[in-house]
């Protein structure tokens, strides 16, 4: 039985969730394994419409298990928050179907305080942080700095280690940012109001994993952002801090021998980004305007407009080789229907010279597009079915992307409903 990764190929926010959502139905257990509240996913079926933060996509689907692993920054005030959220649409979220790693560190409230604090200190040299705390959190994880979920299940041990960080972080915010300190009371109260609330969902979600995997149950691993975001291999320092790829995920997910047999690339069929950092092939102005307003493109956290800009080949043939893809999943096919002619971006010109290497994150504020363009088809495709019923422009859109990247397209999205979705036999 095969496991799986649904990964993203760029700059995030490629409709993972939505592909999560589609295939949690061959899944047993779905599994978060990175990151944290930073990014959302959308989510569209028939509960209604959910930007997910932290929880794994397969909640809607009953009889699957759901996990957060150790790997992942661990919101509690948050998450509960979220899970309220989900609740109220009629979603079942009970320790029976979500179980959350005893080993995963806690996101401590002072995180996303530091957070805003470098953000305001660095004011137009920012990295476009979320505000959640995702940075100040892994540095301190990295650190040795906070203290893990499991330990909630022993207050006098969590009592004198969290003693000790509040020291140590109150250096930081009075001396480094002149910010208030936190006071054990105030600290205790957050625990006691959030913390406390984990403790029916956590478990040892490591063995439950590989016991699983043993017992020949199906396990889908569900990342966050993409490729480009990557700490180790995306746009450095313009990335999150942690690691989006595929390879991570038995890691994240605490069961190191259990390999992910397929990984689905998903890949939008033009080029987004939110945030601060290099944007080779960004589109400005009235052409921007156009694809933003077309493919409904602003953060599912922050709201904010994303970057928006032609599929780029360069960067999407990187994200499928550093996440080892197996096959891509194409979404958003159907935003492009408004183009008479579709430019993607086929090489970079990088110091004079032309390439379809990805170059180092320096070299990008350099780098500029070269562009080929694509006839454009120019009618609704969103309730096409079967790939040989798009019409043809739109087919060789896919082939020339599966050629040029070197990896099957599986699955075409033309629109963000559950059934939107062409599955081609490859
Ligand atoms: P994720 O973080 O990778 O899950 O992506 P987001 O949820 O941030 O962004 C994807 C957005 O595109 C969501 O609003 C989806 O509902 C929407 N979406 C996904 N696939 C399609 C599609 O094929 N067509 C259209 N029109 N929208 C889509």
């Amino acid at each position: 039985m095969a496991n799986c990764a649904i990964v993203g190929i760029n700059w995030g926010d490629e409709g993972k969730g939505r592909m999560v959502d589609l295939l949690t139905d061959h899944y047993d257990i779905v599994v978060r394994y990175q990151g944290g509240g930073n990014a959302g996913h959308t989510v569209i079926n028939e509960y209604g419409k959910f930007a997910l933060h932290l929880l794994p996509s397969g909640l809607f689907r009953p009889g699957v298990l759901n996990v957060l692993g150790n790997g992942v920054a661990l919101d509690a005030e948050n998450l509960m928050k979220e899970i309220e959220t989900v609740r109220a649409g009629g979603v079942n979220v009970s320790p029976e179907n979500l179980k959350i790693s005893c080993r995963a560190s806690l996101l401590l409230p002072w995180h996303r305080e530091l957070d805003e604090l470098e953000e305001n200190r660095l004011a137009d040299r920012k990295y476009g942080s979320t505000k959640q705390g995702i940075a100040p959190f892994y540095s301190d994880k990295y650190a040795k700095k906070t203290v893990l979920a499991g330990e909630l299940l022993r207050p006098d041990r969590l009592k004198s280690r969290l003693a000790g960080l509040l020291e140590w972080k109150n250096l930081t915010l009075e001396r480094v940012y002149g910010a208030e300190p936190w006071t054990e009371a105030r600290l205790w109260d957050w625990i006691g109001t959030w913390g406390e609330r984990l403790k029916p969902f956590l478990a040892d979600t490591g063995i439950l994993l590989q016991n699983a995997a043993r017992d020949g149950q199906r396990i889908l691993f569900e990342a966050q952002l993409g490729t480009l975001r990557d700490l180790d291999l995306g746009i450095y320092p313009y990335t999150t801090s942690s690691n989006t790829i595929a390879a991570y995920a038995p890691i994240g997910a605490g069961c190191p021998g259990v390999g992910t047999d397929e990984v689905v690339g998903v890949c939008k069929a033009y080029s987004t980004c939110v945030g601060e950092g290099p944007f080779v092939c960004e589109w400005f102005g009235e052409e921007a305007e156009k694809l933003r307003e077309a493919g409904g493109e602003y953060g599912a956290k922050t709201g904010r407009p994303r970057r928006v800009g032609p599929l780029d080949i360069v960067a999407t043939r990187y994200g499928v080789r550093m996440q080892a893809a197996t096959c891509l999943a194409l979404t958003k096919l159907d935003v492009l229907s408004y183009m008479d002619q579709i430019p993607v971006c086929e090489k970079y010109l990088v110091d004079g010279e032309e390439t379809g290497e990805f170059p180092l994150p320096m070299l990008l504020d350099e780098a500029r597009p070269v562009f080929r363009t694509l006839p454009g088809w120019k009618e609704d495709i969103s309730a096409v079915r079967r790939f040989e019923d798009l019409p043809e422009a739109a087919r060789n859109y896919v082939l020339f992307v599966e050629r040029e990247t070197g990896c099957p397209i599986r699955y075409v999205s033309v629109g963000p409903e559950r059934d939107s979705i062409i599955v081609r036999p490859v």
